[in-house]
C-alpha cells in the first residue's frame, strides 16, 4: 500500500458511514468508547496536568472549574482547560495505557461470539491516526469513529445496520441519555475504568449494567446474547 492510499484509506475511517458500512446485518456489534473505557485516561490526564504545574481537584466530574494553577491555587480559565486537553491528545494520544481486560473480553467475544466492534471516540478528528495507532498496539485494533459531541445520532446510524444485538459502552451518563433516546433497543453499559472517577460520576440511569469490570462487561454481553438466541 503507497502513503497516499494509507492516507485515503484512514481519512475513508474518519467517515461514519464508511465505517457503518463495514457492519455485517447479521452479527451482533459492540460500539464501545475509548477513554476510561478502553484506555487509562484519568491517569495520563493527572500527569499530563502536573507537568503543567496544575492538578484537577477532584470537586465533580467536569474539568472546567476543577483544575487549579499550583501557582496561585486558583482554577484556570476555560480556554485554558480546552488548551491543556488538546495539548494532552496531541502529546499522550499514541503513549496512553490500556485498562486491564479490555483487549482479552473483547478478543473473546470475537473469537467466541462473532461480535463486531467499533470504537467510538471523542478523540479530535487530527488525533484519530494516533489513536488508531494505540489500538493496535494493545491488541485492538477496531475499526475507529473520531466522533464530536453527543454519540445518539452516530450509535443510531451504526446500530441500523445490523438484526443481531447491539451493546454501547461509555463512562459518561450524558452518552447513555442520548443513545437511549435515539437507539433505545441498543444495550447500554456504563463502565468507568478509574475508581475514584466511578466514585465520582456516580450511575448512569439510562445504562443498563453499571459494570465494574471487564469481565461483568464480557458475562453481560454473553448472557444477553444466549437469551436473545433461545
Ligand atoms: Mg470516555
Amino acid at each position: 500500500m503507497t502513503e497516499h492510499q494509507k492516507t485515503a484509506k484512514e481519512s475513508a475511517l474518519h467517515n461514519l458511514e464508511a465505517v457503518a458500512a463495514l457492519v455485517a446485518a447479521d452479527r451482533p456489534l459492540l460500539i464501545t468508547d475509548a477513554d476510561e473505557v478502553l484506555f487509562a485516561f484519568m491517569a495520563a490526564f493527572e500527569r499530563h496536568l502536573d507537568d503543567h504545574g496544575t492538578y484537577f481537584n477532584w470537586a465533580s466530574y467536569r474539568l472546567n472549574g476543577n483544575i487549579i494553577a499550583r501557582a496561585d491555587e486558583q482554577p484556570v480559565g476555560n480556554h485554558q482547560v480546552k488548551a491543556l486537553i488538546s495539548g494532552f491528545f496531541d502529546v499522550h494520544t499514541r503513549n496512553i495505557e490500556p485498562l486491564d481486560g479490555a483487549a482479552d473480553a473483547m478478543a473473546a467475544l470475537v473469537a467466541e461470539r462473532g461480535l463486531q466492534i467499533v470504537v467510538l471516540s471523542n478523540v479530535p478528528a487530527q488525533r484519530h491516526s494516533d489513536r488508531q495507532w494505540a489500538l493496535a498496539r494493545h491488541g485492538m485494533d477496531y475499526p475507529l469513529i473520531a466522533n464530536e459531541g453527543a454519540k445518539g445520532a452516530a450509535v443510531a446510524l451504526l446500530a441500523a445496520r445490523t438484526s443481531a444485538p447491539v451493546f454501547f459502552i461509555d463512562d459518561a451518563p450524558s452518552h447513555h441519555d442520548d443513545v437511549a433516546e435515539h437507539a433505545g433497543h441498543v444495550r447500554r453499559i456504563h463502565y468507568v475504568g478509574n475508581p475514584r472517577l466511578a466514585k465520582l460520576i456516580g450511575p448512569a440511569p439510562a445504562s443498563h449494567l453499571r459494570a465494574r469490570s471487564w469481565n461483568e462487561i464480557r458475562r453481560f454481553i454473553e448472557d444477553h446474547l444466549d437469551e436473545a438466541a433461545a
